[in-house]
């Protein structure tokens, strides 16, 4: 039996809880870095993103093969930073004329933090 029901609903690559593996490829999408698997036991379907050298190979729950089209992983990944820092503060980003809330413990917004300082994690 597969364990995609225990797995959250995304999952870093390097994890060892990771459903890769016997899942079956049924698209490769070169402009994402990313493939759809669908998992032979329960028909779950997977975003695998191919890991770069030091990127995190995200593994993504879908609903439907539309999502996967519509899947903005960036934003994900965004917003995986924006947890792993405990959510955002009540301080405003010290990005020029930026008015978001920083992110917690930080003095920018999750983007300027992601995109702009290069916080990715
Ligand atoms: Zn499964
Ligand atoms: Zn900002």
């Amino acid at each position: 039996m597969c364990n995609c029901a225990q797995l959250d609903t995304i999952v870093n690559g390097d994890d060892e809880k990771h459903p890769l593996g016997e899942l079956e490829e049924l698209e490769w999408a070169p402009e994402k870095w990313a493939t759809l698997n669908r998992c032979p036991d329960c028909g779950q379907l997977w975003h695998i993103d191919i890991a770069k050298a030091n990127d995190i190979g995200l593994c993504i729950k879908l609903k439907n093969e539309f999502e996967w089209a519509r899947l903005d992983v960036t934003q994900v990944r965004v917003q995986m930073m924006v947890n792993n820092h405990g959510g955002l503060s009540f301080d405003t980003c010290r990005w020029k004329k930026c008015r978001k809330n920083c992110v917690k413990g930080l003095a920018f917004c999750p983007e300027h933090a992601y995109f702009e300082m290069d916080i990715k994690a």
